[in-house]
């Protein structure tokens, strides 16, 4: 591909974490020319999955984590992320609200909220995944800001900084004389839908121009006429490119067929518990303030996670324990693809009865308080992963100016704001020189277990292999 400059025409597919970022960072760097489409209208919907919008990034709230185990560069890249949270938190604040769109005005002016991340065992001891983390963060020069909960200068160090209210929420100490866990007062969570909404208004006013609509913004097919890329859109327009980068999240495999045995369309499991406001006691326990992002027995076949109760009170849990795969002819090939609440031809609001119950055990042990509420709704959310949890950031093979920019295998959204500086790089063709550019090229491997990928349709993860929990299913049998 020609080098790219100023004026080249390029057309990110997808408005989520991935391409919002990349589109955001291309118009900060000079290119003028930048156009996003989606086939979902995720400005007037603010990315709100309740107001129907599907996506991994159209989400309530998502963790930001800096514990990495041994992947000391994504650590890194999360920490710079860090810096740019807390700079978007500072700058939505003094936005003056008719600047703002309309669902950014509501609510909390504050993107990124810095409640703390509690990674539980659910045995006795910490497993080694904690174990090297906390010597990669003695490295790194930020132990202290860890803090183990059986280690009596953690805890000492804790009292001091205001973080021992947040180092045993669950009263398991207490309860089963035994709780190992450390506490990351780095750590916390986004409100997801505001971040992206407010990533989508950066790129706006950066100069990106958007085309959000079920016909003129889905992208029905990507050929090649006269060594350019053309992206075909559903109304059948053709718009011809310099570039093409395709951040179509669970969408990408059924786009770009050639990332078959790389990525896979999977989905995880979340639940929510929706605690009243006049359970005053709840209300207060629950708060950011409160109660930190949990993790519960990650390595330890449970792998549970919870976020604090948002302002309407939604207190929301994930089962990462077995990701899903769906199965379906796409222009003659088996490839795993979404199947949502809304946009999909398929509709799935259910998640299968195993990670409801993953779920329920979680808050039986851990929230016996919240059992008699009950679940409230449950939600599959559809992400693309790798066959090394690495992302893939390249161009395709043998797809002159076309690249994918996809496979957040689960932990994408912390990189929302510093995702795409890397992306540009590797555009530009100078992925080769940067450390995020050689992680994220296309590869392969040979390796007999490769993220669950070489499974396919064989597999045990196949959506319709499952029992799927009804209504019925959401109350706890006591
Ligand atoms: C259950 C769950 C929990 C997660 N938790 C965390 C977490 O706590 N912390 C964290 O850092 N990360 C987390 N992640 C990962 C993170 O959400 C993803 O890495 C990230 O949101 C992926 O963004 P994306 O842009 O690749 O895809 P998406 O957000 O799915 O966006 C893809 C977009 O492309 C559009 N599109 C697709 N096909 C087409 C087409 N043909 N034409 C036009 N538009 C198209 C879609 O409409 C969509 O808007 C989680 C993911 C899930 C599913």
């Amino acid at each position: 591909m020609a080098a790219l400059r100023a004026e080249s025409r390029i057309i990110i597919v997808g408005s989520g974490v991935f391409g919002i970022s990349t589109a955001l960072w291309l118009a900060r760097s000079g290119y003028k020319d930048v156009t996003v489409l989606d086939m979902q209208d995720t400005a007037s919907a603010a990315y709100d999955p309740l107001s129907g919008i599907d996506s991994a990034s159209a989400d309530l709230n998502k963790i930001i984590r800096f514990s990495y185990g041994s992947e000391i560069e994504y650590q890194r890249l999360a920490t710079e992320a860090a810096g740019m949270w807390d700079e978007w938190n500072r700058e939505i604040a003094v936005v003056p609200a008719d600047e703002l769109p309309e669902r950014l005005r509501e609510g909390e002016r504050k993107l990124w909220w810095n409640s703390g991340m509690l990674r539980m065992s659910s045995e006795t001891e910490l497993d080694d995944f904690e174990i090297t983390t906390l010597e990669n963060m003695h490295r790194e020069g930020i132990r202290e800001f860890q803090f183990r909960s059986d280690d009596e200068a953690d805890i000492a160090r804790a009292k001091e900084r205001g973080w021992a209210h947040k180092l045993d929420p669950c009263c398991r100490q207490e309860r089963f004389g035994t709780h190992k866990a450390v506490l990351d007062s780095t750590a916390g969570f986004v409100y997801a839908y505001k971040s992206c909404s407010w990533a989508q208004h950066l790129a706006r006013q950066a100069g990106v121009k958007m085309i959000l609509d079920p016909m003129r913004g889905r992208v029905a097919d990507i050929i090649t006429k006269d060594g350019h890329p053309v992206v075909v859109t559903a109304d059948g327009l053709e718009l011809s490119a310099d570039l093409v980068v395709v951040a179509g999240g669970g969408w990408t495999p059924s786009l770009i067929p050639e990332v078959q045995g790389l990525l896979e369309t999977t989905a995880g499991s979340v639940a929510n518990v929706h605690i009243p406001k006049d359970r005053f006691d709840l209300w207060d326990r629950f708060a950011p303030e409160n109660q930190p992002v949990i993790t519960w027995g990650s390595r330890q076949g449970k792998d549970v996670y919870s976020l604090p109760r948002d302002r309407n009170g939604v207190f929301k849990i994930g089962w990462r324990n077995t990701k899903w795969t769906n199965f379906q002819d796409v222009g003659g090939r088996r490839i795993s693809v979404p199947k949502t609440a809304h946009v999909t031809d398929q509709k799935e609001t259910r998640i299968p009865i195993n990670a409801l119950n993953g779920i329920k055990e979680f808050i039986t042990i851990n929230f016996p308080e919240l059992v008699p509420l009950g679940i409230s709704s449950t939600r599959l959310c559809w992400y693309t992963d790798s066959i090394d949890n690495s992302f893939v950031v390249d161009f395709v093979p043998g797809r002159p100016g076309v690249a994918v920019c996809s496979g957040g295998s689960g932990h994408g959204f912390k990189f929302l704001p510093i995702l795409g500086r890397e992306v540009v790089k590797i555009l530009e063709g100078k992925g080769e020189q940067t450390v995020y550019g050689r992680m994220w090229r296309w590869r392969s491997s040979t390796e007999a277990k490769r993220n669950g990928l070489e499974e396919g349709e064989q597999g045990p993860r196949v959506l319709a292999k499952q029992n799927m929990a009804e209504q019925g299913d959401w109350r706890f049998t006591v």
